[in-house]
């Protein structure tokens, strides 16, 4: 008797692991599903506005041709040139996040990757820059195309942070505890402390056509160059992003 019902225990309890099993295959399947559908919307609300802007161009730029407008013709190839920029920026984001290559560390000279990562960003007249790379006097071993990778990611959410409005973003440096670090500030809107937490999450953003990658690639990118990157921020006061990287060892 003792044994028969031990059976049926056995067969219910089995049954329910299974059921659990499957439920939680689900939940899994249904969650991969959604931020495909996040990513997915995200990535084609972002690369619709490039493309928006390029059909406008053409059209445009086949009016100045027709009319033999040089200058006409000029400004579109411009605009165009910079909006397939934009796009090309947003396949890149998404193949960097999907396959980082092994960093390909050389010798860096810090004004050049800061200057190569600011022609990737617009920098509005209304904000002031200002660069002192002067805390920084040892040679930096890094992936400099990675590390320009990193930098126009915090540029440019520096400067989405302002909002239009403009203010200061502030890149300076410092050596300590056998890291260099390359500290951006700015006076844009500021982190809550909430979001603070999610932040280096992929695929989270607050921005309304934000695909949430940016910091999570960045994230990446800098641990696989063996540094770090930390955060500091109080809401409405701006926020502080810094990216430490191992200096190289003096022989
Ligand atoms: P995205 O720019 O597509 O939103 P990111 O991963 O670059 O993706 O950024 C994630 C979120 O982090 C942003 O949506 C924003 O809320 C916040 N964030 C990043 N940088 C800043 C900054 N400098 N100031 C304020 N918020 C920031």
């Amino acid at each position: 008797m003792n044994t028969k019902n031990d059976k049926s225990v056995e067969n219910v309890l089995q049954q329910n692991k299974a059921e659990l099993e499957a439920m939680q295959e689900k939940l899994i399947r249904a969650e991969r599903l959604a931020a495909i559908g996040e990513l997915a919307s995200g990535v084609g609300h972002e690369l619709r506005n490039p493309l928006n802007v390029i059909r406008n161009c053409a059209y445009l730029l086949k009016i100045a041709i027709d009319e033999k407008d040089e200058a006409g013709t000029a400004e579109a190839l411009k605009v165009l040139d910079k909006q397939i920029d934009v796009a090309n920026k947003i396949v890149t984001d998404l193949l960097d996040f999907t396959r980082i290559k092994p960093p390909a560390q050389t010798r860096v000279d810090l004004q050049k990757l800061i200057d190569e990562s600011l022609t990737w960003v617009a920098i509005p007249e209304q904000v002031k820059l200002s660069i002192d790379l002067k805390g920084i006097t040892q040679p930096l071993r890094t992936d400099p195309e990675q590390m320009t990778r990193v930098f126009t990611n915090l540029i440019s959410n520096a400067i989405q942070a302002m909002n239009g409005k403009g203010g200061d973003l502030t890149i300076t440096t410092a050596t300590g505890g056998g890291y260099a670090s390359i500290v951006f500030s700015d006076t844009g809107c500021g982190i809550t402390d909430d979001t603070l937490k999610k932040i280096f999450e992929p695929l989270f953003t607050t921005k309304p056509k934000g695909i949430g990658l940016g910091l999570a690639i960045a994230k990446r990118l800098v641990e696989e160059n063996g540094g770090q990157i930390e955060v500091a921020s109080e809401a409405d006061k701006g926020a502080t992003f810094t990216v430490k990287l191992p200096l190289e060892q003096r022989s």
